[in-house]
């Protein structure tokens, strides 16, 4: 059996798959914070209790925040920060007495979505998640695409594509530049330019349902968000070339991006048609924690 544990910043959560792909059992525990060593045995004693409720020993795979450097084998980009310079995937490997697999987060979402998800059985699938920030992951048949430097699929730290003169230089962004995608299509970047705009505070969400109910201002934020997200989707596909695109994420719930995003982003794209599709996660939060388990699927074992 394959075991998946999903390393969030305020809750941990273990999913075991079956053979035939099934869910066998989910537990949820708090999040220990600001606390390495309380983490280390929160994650042991959850596959414990997993390995004893089910009388079987599994793999392991492991989403967590941020990455692995492959240059020092420490945490790095974590947003839950106590587990930066760590050496986590040793400390963890040696306590669970096994091999470990450990994928960002964003990859994991990507893998459950291309296995079992909105884009099983393509070959190339760009897995966006869309919430408080914007990551990215990249599965190619199945796998997912690391990269040298562990950030492939992290385009959330790129420039907005094509900047009109009112997104220069472009908002802030914690990673010390500016006008990056993140501080454009995160749920705050959506919030941010509502705002500006004269619409007063509003979630995402809340903004989506404005736009829905016809407020203009709300309706010609939503517009310029969805039409950035085409910008910013556009260089990707020419990048990538991804069959399809998945959205998770908070804003993924927002049903018109599938319909205005596909209709805007063909003048960024370098092709007479584009055949790529945008598409709803299936798996929504369980994405990750999913991806974790299958994390052990995916190459021989
Ligand atoms: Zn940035």
């Amino acid at each position: 059996m394959r075991i998946g544990i999903d390393l969030g910043g305020t809750k941990i959560e273990g999913i075991v798959i079956g053979d035939g792909g099934g869910e066998r059992l989910r537990r949820r525990i708090p999040a220990p914070r600001d606390d390495y060593e309380r983490t280390l045995a929160a994650v042991t004693g959850l596959v414990a209790d997993i390995e004893r409720e089910l009388g079987a020993r599994g793999t392991v795979g492991v989403g967590i925040p941020g990455t692995i450097s492959p240059a020092t084998g420490l945490i790095k980009n974590s947003n839950s920060t106590w587990l930066n310079g760590t050496r986590l995937f040793d400390d963890l490997a040696r306590r669970l007495d096994r091999p470990l697999r450990f994928e960002n987060d964003a990859n994991c979402f990507a893998l459950s979505e291309a296995t079992d998800g909105a884009g099983r059985g393509a070959p190339v699938v760009f897995g966006v998640i869309v919430g408080t920030g914007t990551g990215g992951g990249v599965v190619v048949n199945q796998r997912v695409l690391t990269g040298a430097n562990a950030v492939a699929g992290e385009w959330g730290h790129n420039p907005l594509p094509a900047p009109r003169d009112g997104e220069r230089p472009g908002p802030a962004c914690y990673c010390g530049r500016s006008g990056c995608i993140e501080t454009f299509l995160s749920g705050p970047g959506l919030a941010r330019d509502y705002a500006a705009a004269g619409g007063g505070e509003a979630t995402a969400i809340e903004i989506a349902h404005r736009a829905e109910r016809g407020e203009p201002i709300a309706a010609a934020a939503l517009e310029r968000y969805a039409e950035r997200m085409a910008r910013a989707l556009g260089s990707v596909i020419n990048l990538l070339d991804p069959d399809v695109v998945v959205l998770g994420g908070g804003l993924s719930n927002i049903d018109r991006l599938y319909e205005r995003v596909p209709q805007l982003w063909a003048p960024y794209v370098f092709s007479d048609r584009v055949a790529t599709k945008l598409v709803r996660a299936v798996h929504g939060d369980s994405s990750g924690v999913r991806g974790a388990a299958w994390l052990w699927e995916t190459e021989n074992e």
